[in-house]
């Protein structure tokens, strides 16, 4: 595109761009593809800046993400110019009423939400080790019975029974995967147990797509393997033949409402850090209380009813090497003033969902329990509810599973295509192997609960994750997969990850048409 043609596409927006920013696009390789992300993120911010800046540019080039999720029902270059046409014609006080007089949508609407399963208050872990023998048992027993109802796993046998069969016979197993080796020639040995006993499963390096799968396995979860028997001197061997994960059933019928009501989707405030972008976040409670936004914006803030924040209220003490030199609240408990204060300006009649993450004042292994009243009593005086970690809930018929996130520092170490740029591909992992945080002994530490409260027993209708400070969506058999991102500018301790933060976008579902759509705040 020629630098005619950029101004001319901007023009639409009433946007002034600097000849530096325009001097980024033209140089784009398809530079009209750039224009028109442009066009998507600026159409999308609350609060729109007057003049293109070369920064701002570069910035939105990097996010590339998708902000609507659905064709949009009218475009937007329509709406400004009717917005524009209306003010300058002669019925402009109906468009200023609508203007000063917000009315939410979701205030004539009652609350049904009902917290299905989590934690908070059935905590028996007493931290012995035959509590971990428990919550493995448990873990085995919810996983292989998800398993045997797949039809490939109907007929799986027990590991003991294989010394009936004869070498060469075809047989199946479901096994826990106590561990998980390479030998020297490159192919990968898989040790199983169930409850009966223990065999070894091998998959040979010339299997090419068998290989990618084993790739993927990861210790302590549970898989059913399809395999040839060998019967040698020594104990039988598999020759793993498939490898099966337990999954999502497809198809299957999401969940809608059936009031016009909307879940604003956040994570990762890390109120009390220097990082945190307290104007960003301003922006979005101006937009819920219908100050800031285009129209069609603002009509969206008028149907939101509830806002969850799946963990990393606050950024705590002491989380991460050399945390003190870039806090600015160095007391827990000011942090969640502060964090109350903020989430006080929220208008009354949204719920607050509030689960804990790894950085917030609540023991630090899964399942984390909901913040503790001594620690923030302020947080219950709002209109909340306060969850435990993960957290099951049911919001007007949707189901949602809340999940912080600790486990995709696990899941991104060990499985070869997962990265921390695409958080929805470790999600989808986690749904396929009906687990949140399957691998034991990781950086997620995991409570020994005589029930495994990580397993995804009940398939979700929203999977809503954080921890990665980074935006992301995706369906995934009718489930809808975010991740809400964050509002912390990149930390030091990020930096040395090398992860990039996608600041100040908020993932806004629709609970009725299970749609989503991303509003940018910063
Ligand atoms: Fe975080
Ligand atoms: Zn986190």
């Amino acid at each position: 595109m020629d630098e005619v043609s950029i101004i001319r596409r901007l023009m639409d927006t009433d946007i002034h761009i600097t000849p530096g920013a325009l001097d980024t696009l033209r140089k784009q390789t398809d530079s009209q593809s750039a224009v028109e992300r442009v066009l998507t993120y600026l159409r999308e911010m609350v609060d729109k800046p007057p003049v293109l800046t070369e920064g701002l540019v570069t910035k939105i080039l990097e996010v590339d993400i998708e902000t609507r999720h659905q064709p949009p029902s009218s475009s937007y270059l329509a709406i400004e110019r009717q917005e524009t046409a209306v003010v300058e014609g002669p019925t402009r006080t109906v468009p200023e009423l609508v203007h000063l007089k917000f009315k939410p949508q979701a205030a004539d609407v009652e609350p049904r939400i009902e917290l299905l399963k989590d934690i908070t208050g059935h905590s028996y872990s007493e931290g012995e080790l035959k509590d971990f023998v428990k919550l493995f048992k448990d873990r085995y027993d919810r996983l292989s019975n998800m398993l045997r109802k797949r039809v490939d796993l109907h007929e799986a046998v027990p590991i003991s029974s294989l010394t009936a069969y004869d070498d060469g016979d075809a047989v199946r197993v479901i096994g826990i995967v106590a561990d998980k080796r390479e030998t020297r020639s490159g192919h990968i040995v898989l040790e199983l147990e169930d409850l009966s006993g223990r065999a070894t499963a091998w998959i040979f390096k010339g299997r090419r797509e068998l290989m990618r799968k084993a790739a993927e396995v990861v210790t302590d979860e549970v898989i059913g393997i399809e395999a040839m028997l060998r019967k040698g001197d020594a104990a039988p061997r598999l020759i793993a033949i498939d490898i099966i994960w337990p999954d999502v059933p497809t198809p299957r019928e999401p969940s809608c409402a059936a009031d016009p009501v909307c879940a604003a989707l956040l994570s990762d405030l890390h109120v009390g850090s220097e990082m945190f972008l307290e104007d960003a976040f301003m922006k979005f409670l101006k937009w819920l209380r219908g100050e800031v936004g285009n129209p069609e914006q603002r009509e969206l803030a008028g149907r939101v009813k509830y806002v969850v924040i799946a963990g990393d209220l606050v950024d705590g003490v002491g989380v991460y090497p050399q945390q003190e030199e870039e806090l600015l609240i160095h007391d827990i408990f000011r942090q969640y003033e502060a964090a109350t204060e903020l989430l006080a300006q929220i208008p009354d009649h949204i719920t607050l969902i509030i689960a804990p993450g790894n950085h917030d004042a609540v023991r630090p292994s899964e399942p984390q329990p909901a913040l503790p009243r001594d620690v923030t009593s302020a947080l219950y005086d709002l209109n909340s509810l306060m969850v435990g970690n993960p957290a099951w809930l049911l919001i007007h018929g949707v189901r949602f599973l809340v999940y912080h996130g600790r486990s995709f520092d696990d899941l991104v170490a060990m499985v070869p295509g997962l990265n921390r740029e695409k958080p929805t591909s470790s999600m989808i992992k986690m749904l396929q192997k009906r687990h949140l945080a399957p691998i034991y002994g990781g950086r997620t530490a995991i409570a020994p609960e005589d029930k495994d409260y990580l397993v995804i027993e009940d398939v979700p209708d929203v999977f809503h994750c954080g921890h990665m400070h980074v935006y992301g969506y995706e369906k995934y058999r009718d489930i809808t997969v975010v991740n809400s991102g964050t509002f912390q500018e990149m930390t030091s301790y990020m930096k040395r990850l090398g992860v990039k933060p996608t600041p100040g976008i908020v993932p806004i579902i629709d609970l009725q048409t299970g749609q989503t759509r991303a509003i940018y705040f910063a």
